[in-house]
């Protein structure tokens, strides 16, 4: 990788960017008036250089969407050709692009999930997969997990599991929230995975019954909940869902926004697990995000339903012809590099080896999981009472020391509430890996200092 200074970079630039963004952005979730952003002017694979031209590792792949790395030539090159050719064509056209990216999805989604409707991103994703489930089912109730994420726009917002992103409208979407697994700090004071996981799917159930299996359009979930924690479910619990789906006449949304294309060792992280959702959402890692997209993947039998009636939805840009090229270069980079086995492999033989490795000498790791180049540090202040580093919802001075000790020494972390994650792009160097890691080594000592 290039080291700084970057040729791309003018500080003078960078400085009046600063300036304009203070008096002109509107940031998402965010007080306005408290951000200090970082400029960033250049990237290139894993590396981000900022206005002044220092060079910083993305430990982040910005939000979990970088998966293979910043400015691939070949994306790049795709989308450029694209450009040239076609810049953009309404939805209800064919075009290459979005033919191609449409074939190349659905023959890596598990099943029979064939029929690709395209969105923007991962939000109206969501939303065109429950008006689908809803208007196949003829039912209006959606059940979602608490510790979820599911976008910013209004009906994603509320399926969302998290109350610090829900808008004051609130509870108008029919939604009713249910707890997945989470050994650590169980709902069910269950001691083993198995029993966790056994519990969880009789809550599951009878939350069903209660508010009436008649009445319930879809469960949707991310199969690997991502940026509320990366909580990996235990065995048997989502093809326990897939049952309780099935025996109720539920749609089974499979939330892979984040966990999809390649993220996890695999296409998509069902496949971990042996289950084939009715609905199944991708966005980010798709085009690995150089251009919005994302979209959602419909089994046949809710496909028949729009056979010969209409499906009452659409957006201007479905299926944008430069982000389905850079969908298809992204994919067809991602199979000729081995990107997929190659975050299997550093999942399994250097980050997972070197967070069980934090947790043993580390006093402020109260846990680590996760899967291929998707993991996530729950940090806490005392390993016996489990209190974490920061309350659930909020940040903490502690965690923002930290989140600044990592970037002065040159790595950008995803950090959550009492959570460090550790989500580098897919395609990233064993060696860049290992220096990221060796930071977050160095951090976790300062970590160590705020536990008991
Ligand atoms: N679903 C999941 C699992 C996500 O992680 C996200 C974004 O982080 C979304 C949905 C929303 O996607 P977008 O921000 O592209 O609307």
């Amino acid at each position: 990788a290039r080291t700084e200074p970057h040729p791309d970079v003018d500080s003078a630039a960078a400085r009046r960017a600063y300036e304009l963004d203070r008096k002109h952005v509107f940031h998402s979730w965010s007080a306005q008036d408290l951000l200090d952003p970082m400029v960033i002017s250049a990237a290139e694979g894993s590396y981000v250089w900022d206005g002044e031209g220092t060079r910083y590792l993305d430990f982040s792949s910005q939000l979990v969407n970088t998966n293979i790395g910043h400015q691939h030539p070949a994306v790049v090159a795709a989308i450029a050709a694209q450009a040239a050719k076609l810049c953009t064509i309404a939805p209800s056209y064919a075009n290459e692009a979005r033919s191609e990216a449409a074939r190349l999805i659905a023959e890596r989604t598990p099943g029979e999930l064939n029929k690709i409707f395209f969105t923007n991103g991962g939000a109206d994703a969501n939303e065109h997969a429950v008006r689908m489930a809803r208007l196949h089912t003829g039912r209006k109730k959606v059940l979602s997990a608490y510790r979820s994420y599911h976008g910013g726009t209004h009906l994603a917002v509320n399926i969302t599991g998290d109350p610090r992103r829900w808008a004051s409208d609130t509870a108008s979407t029919g939604t009713v929230h249910f707890f997945p697994p989470y050994l650590y700090r169980t709902a069910f004071h269950s001691t083993t995975e198995a029993e966790e996981s056994q519990r969880a799917l009789e809550h599951l159930e009878q939350l069903i019954v209660f508010e009436g299996a008649a009445t319930i359009a879809a469960l949707i979930l991310e199969t690997i909940p991502g940026s509320a924690g990366i909580y990996v479910p235990p065995a048997g619990y989502l093809q326990g869902v897939r049952e309780l789906c099935t025996k109720y006449g539920i749609m089974f949304i499979a939330d892979e926004v984040m966990a999809g294309f390649g993220r996890t060792g695999k296409w998509f992280a069902v496949e971990h697990f042996d289950v084939v959702p009715d609905l199944l959402t991708f966005a980010k890692g798709v085009n690995s995000g150089y251009v919005p997209l994302g979209g959602v993947a419909i089994s046949p039998e809710i496909a028949a339903t729009f056979g010969t009636k209409p499906y009452p939805g659409g957006l201007t840009y479905s299926g944008h012809p430069l982000a389905t090229a850079a969908a298809v270069a992204t994919i067809n980079t991602m199979e000729r590099e081995g990107v997929v086995d190659h975050a299997a492999f550093l999942g399994n033989d250097i980050i997972g080896p070197a967070l069980a490795d934090f947790a043993i000498r580390h006093k402020s790791v109260g846990e680590v999981r996760g899967k291929g180049v998707f993991w996530a540090i729950e940090l806490v202040k005392d390993r016996e009472t489990r209190e974490p580093l920061a309350p659930y919802g909020a940040s903490s001075p502690e965690m923002n020391q930290l989140i600044a000790a990592c970037k002065s020494r040159g790595l950008i972390p995803f950090a959550n509430f009492n959570r460090i994650h550790v989500v580098p792009p897919c395609n990233i160097s064993v060696e860049e890996l290992k220096a990221g890691l060796a930071i977050l080594d160095e951090v976790l000592d300062i970590a160590d200092g705020f536990a008991a």
